[in-house]
């Protein structure tokens, strides 16, 4: 039979140190206390399992002796729930701070204090095969990863710090993807940048941990019924026990992660090991569910902040767009002395085009010509549709001669490009391109100016040129 628990009632009346004891005495041994020092003294002689402490007491109240036990480095573990009248609410925030755990308030409610004693000893048993050492090491890996933002950062850092405190051969992170694959995202003795594929055949103990949704603990690998179908493959292997635990936020297996130790310990996982990885299990899931929906909520953003600047049928970016990088290029050459050119062409006789094919096709067109525009420009510039038939690109330190290069090659581009469903027929711009260069002009707008009137003198000199000074 187990060892009954051990619970020290300190309370100055009477009364309700009997009837604690009277609810208590039947399934746990209780010690009784009438006051704080008493609290204190018999604490430090019989080390309860669990303390039920009054606060309004003589000499030293409830709140004393907590903040005493709290600062006691074997003491501290012991759970302590405070008690007392409803109306001193005040006291109680006092007590919290001051280290207690939990508070019951009076007239007692028996059904309350069994439960909450019972769920602090359950508490008080997990924690207790693990070491000092272990609980530090769980608050360190909490605040570290509950910072990240990065769902494989996170993952990374698992993986190392538990090969850190465990005696692993491996410790890995492998995740189930949407096609059923089981993928390693992290492991610690590799340092994968790549993810790596598994078979998931041959790996009956995360198979079982995907269809129970549970934790499986194998412990001794080469005689385990689960793993006789791979037998063979695992002959050789250096460890002899592995745990596989399912990374799970509330009733859902968040991605299907699991948390995958292999440990050549000869008496197998321990309680400890197992209630490590659990609880780093846990942490994670957390961790991981917080940096999933931060990445998606991001990506989202970035995604709307990208289509407010683009074109939607183009994907170029607009018009407005356009002007605020100009204004930002032009202020940049004035203050570096750099040049900056600018080409700005519209498109020879679209409405003809509209009216012969329709103005699906007219789009199509329009979308063609984004996508020639992109192959021509380079990384620095900046291509916009100005408005219906009209584009711009922006080039930062380019000068007259590279523009009318850049201009040159759109213009050829265009004009040889063979476009879908047109019957051959051919699709030439008009364009004018001017440049800023040794502060000869004062502001961006003049720039947009003389490029639009050199287009338009192109256009009514008969289309199909580029016009530069
Ligand atoms: P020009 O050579 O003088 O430029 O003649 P144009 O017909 O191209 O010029 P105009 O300015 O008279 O007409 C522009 C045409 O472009 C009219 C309009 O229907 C068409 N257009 C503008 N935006 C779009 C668009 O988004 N899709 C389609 N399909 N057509 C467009
Ligand atoms: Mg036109
Ligand atoms: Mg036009």
């Amino acid at each position: 039979m187990a060892e009954r628990k051990k619970i020290l009632v300190v309370d100055d009346e009477l009364f309700f140190r009997e009837v604690l004891k009277e609810a208590l005495s039947g399934r746990f041994d209780i010690i009784e206390g009438r006051d704080g020092q008493e609290a204190v003294s018999l604490c430090l002689a019989h080390w309860p399992d669990l303390i039920i402490l009054d606060i309004e007491m003589p000499s030293l109240c409830g709140i004393e002796v907590c903040k005493i036990l709290k600062a006691h480095p074997k003491a501290q573990k012991i759970p302590i729930v405070l008690f007392t009248g409803r109306t001193k609410k005040k006291d109680m925030v006092l007590g919290l701070k001051a280290g207690a755990d939990d508070y019951i308030t009076k007239p007692i409610y028996m059904p309350e204090i069994m439960a909450r004693v019972e769920a602090h000893l359950r508490t008080t048993d997990f924690y207790s095969d693990l070491k000092q050492q272990d609980l530090r090491f769980l608050l360190e890996i909490t605040e570290t990863i509950s910072a990240i933002r990065n769902p494989m950062t996170i993952l990374r850092l698992i993986v190392e710090k538990v090969a850190e405190i465990i005696d692993v051969a491996r410790c890995s992170i492998v995740s189930i993807n949407e096609d059923g694959d089981a993928v390693v995202k992290a492991s610690s003795d590799l340092s994968i940048h790549d993810e790596l594929k598994l078979d998931l055949g041959k790996y009956p103990e995360i198979q079982e941990s995907l269809k129970s949704k549970r934790a499986v603990i194998v412990n001794d690998i080469k005689n385990d019924p689960l793993m006789a179908t791979v037998q063979e493959q695992i002959q050789d292997l250096s460890y002899n026990s592995v745990i596989v635990i399912p990374v799970v936020k509330k009733e859902s297996v968040i991605g299907t992660f699991f948390l995958r130790t292999a440990t050549p310990i000869k008496d197998g996982i321990t309680d400890r090991i197992y209630k490590l990885c659990q609880l780093i299990a846990n942490i994670s899931a957390n961790a991981l569910e917080n940096a999933i929906l931060f990445e998606s909520v991001q990506a989202a953003q970035e995604y709307f902040e990208e289509m407010a600047i683009r074109d939607g049928l183009t994907s170029l970016y607009n018009h407005r767009h356009f002007y605020d990088r100009l204004e930002e290029e032009f202020s940049r050459a004035r203050r570096y002395g750099a040049p900056l050119s600018l080409v700005f062409f519209d498109i020879d006789d679209f409405k003809r085009v509209n009216d012969m094919f329709g103005h699906a096709r007219g789009d199509q067109v329009l979308k063609k010509i984004g996508q020639l525009l992109k192959t021509v420009a380079r990384e620095s510039d900046i291509a916009a549709r100005y408005g219906g038939e009209e584009f711009a690109v922006i080039l930062p330190n380019t000068d007259e001669d590279g523009a009318l290069d850049v201009a040159n090659r759109i213009h050829t581009v265009i004009r040889h490009h063979q476009f879908e469903h047109l019957d051959d027929e051919q699709i030439t711009i008009s364009t004018g391109v001017s440049t800023y260069k040794n502060a000869n002009l004062e502001t961006f707008s003049e720039l947009v100016e003389i490029a639009d009137n050199r287009m338009y003198r192109v256009k009514k000199q008969g289309k199909d040129q580029v016009a530069c000074g």
